[in-house]
């Protein structure tokens, strides 16, 4: 990292919020669900699907985990309302796993309830690895009572992924496969970025060996090309896998991939916590802080 980067991230934390409202109008639909579906919209036209997210993480009260709970049966409704090709995705710790697991289990529970009457699929993200066990066992216990329009996310990063795949060869689980993108300890997650590339590439592979269903997310052009071989090597159809990419990052790539035939679901966040979010994009990749903060000075709009 570019002492300018370490910098940019350092400080973070003092640089004023309307700088990084600027900032985050690439990543973010906006702060209603109207704007939201104004965004998938746009996106399903150019055969792109999407998967939406309500904006909120870290909940610590009850009250603020069930205000969040109870917007999502309006999101549901307006992807069928809309005929959007969208499904949703929904953070543990928005729904109450840092106050109590069971709660957070009835949470999600009624949600997935109201995504299947409607036809509609959950993916559970996947936060740091404080939640990982927790994850997995209320994905598990859905999936045990008996709902298949549920998801999960394994972070190729986490020392620990390999050995989920495989324990969850039995559900066929339904994946997403990401890089990871909070910041660990070596003892629980590879640190070098060659080590979770390999890892990622390791886990897709057995994951479409046992049958189960990826949704590849990563902007990273390597990872990609992986794919595409082992796509090609396993035989799949456009319709056993999918590619996935997170609103305003990388659209060239974005736009390959789906002039190459495969599928592509854009991750659509949305909502008035959009500053959590937007730090967290920027610490991740502080050289796109460091653009938008020349480009802002410059006073250009991207
Ligand atoms: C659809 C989707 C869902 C995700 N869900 C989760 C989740 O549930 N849990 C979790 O821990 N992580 C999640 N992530 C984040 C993921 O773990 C990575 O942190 C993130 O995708 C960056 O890794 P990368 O594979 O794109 O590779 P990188 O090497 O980080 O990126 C490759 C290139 O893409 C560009 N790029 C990447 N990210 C950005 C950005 N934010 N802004 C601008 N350019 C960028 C850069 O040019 C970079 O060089 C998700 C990612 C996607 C795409």
């Amino acid at each position: 990292m570019s002492l300018l980067n370490k910098l940019i991230v350092t400080t973070l934390p003092l640089v004023p919020k309307f700088i990084v409202g600027k900032f985050s109008k690439r990543y973010i639909a906006g702060t209603t669900l109207a704007e939201a579906v104004r965004v998938i919209k746009e996106h399903n036209s150019k055969g792109m699907m999407a998967t939406l997210d309500i904006l909120g993480e870290d909940v610590f009260e009850r009250p603020a985990a069930e205000a969040l709970r109870a917007e999502w049966p309006r999101v549901l409704d307006a992807i069928r309302n809309q005929g959007l090709d969208s499904n949703i995705s929904i953070k543990p710790s928005q729904l109450g796993l840092r106050i109590d697991r069971e709660f957070c289990y009835k949470n999600f529970k009624s949600i997935v309830e109201e995504a299947a009457a409607r036809k509609n699929f959950v993916r559970i993200d996947m936060e740091d690895s404080t939640t990982t066990s927790d994850t997995l066992a209320m994905y598990r216990r859905l999936k045990a009572e008996g709902f298949s329009n549920v998801g999960v996310v394994l972070q190729a990063y986490m020392r620990r992924s390999e050995e989920d795949v495989k324990s969850l060869a039995k559900e066929k689980a339904n994946f997403r496969l990401c890089k990871g993108i909070y910041i660990e300890p070596a003892s629980v997650a590879f640190q070098g970025s060659d080590e979770v590339r390999n890892n990622f590439v390791r886990l897709l592979r057995l994951m479409l060996d046992q049958g189960s269903y990826v949704g590849i997310a990563t902007h990273d052009e390597w990872l990609v090309d992986e794919a595409y071989s082992l796509i090609q090597t396993s035989g799949l159809k456009p319709d056993q896998y999918e590619f996935q990419m997170l609103l305003g990052v990388r659209e060239g790539l974005r736009d390959s991939i789906l002039k190459r035939g495969h599928r592509l679901r854009v991750y659509v966040p949305y909502g008035d916590q959009w500053y959590a979010y937007s730090v967290r994009r920027l610490k991740e990749n502080p050289q796109i802080a460091g653009y938008a903060l020349k480009a802002l000075f410059r006073g250009n709009h991207y």
